[in-house]
């Protein structure tokens, strides 16, 4: 029965979990490279505007705060480029959402 045969062999097959983890490896250096690019956008816009958020004006208790914010929506044509990208808290930039500009001052005044 050459079934019942293999099946004995996949026994083995649990010293081989280290290959998955070879896989993992792979997407965490994958995940890293876009982090990367994030960072350096992230010290752009620091180096441009100043560690303040762009919607509330307040400055950042840490770096942890700090979200990258589309400026225009990609829902509205906007693109993932340094000259769209605002900094922004987490709380501030899930606010906005994918409004645009001119839609969340109208929602800040809107509110009071
Ligand atoms: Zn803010």
């Amino acid at each position: 029965m050459p079934l019942q045969h293999d099946r004995s062999d996949g026994r083995s097959r649990k010293d081989n979990r280290a290959g998955c983890g070879k896989i993992g490896l792979g997407m965490g250096k994958w995940k890293r490279a876009i982090s990367l690019t994030k960072r350096w956008t992230r010290n752009q816009l620091i180096n441009k505007y100043g560690a303040i958020c762009f919607y509330c004006e307040e400055p950042f208790a840490n770096m942890k705060e700090i979200t990258l914010d589309h400026y225009l929506p990609l829902s509205k044509g906007g693109i993932s480029e340094l000259e769209n990208y605002r900094l922004a808290h987490f709380r501030c930039n899930q606010a906005k959402n994918d409004m645009t500009p001119e839609e969340f001052t109208e929602f800040q005044n809107g509110r009071g």
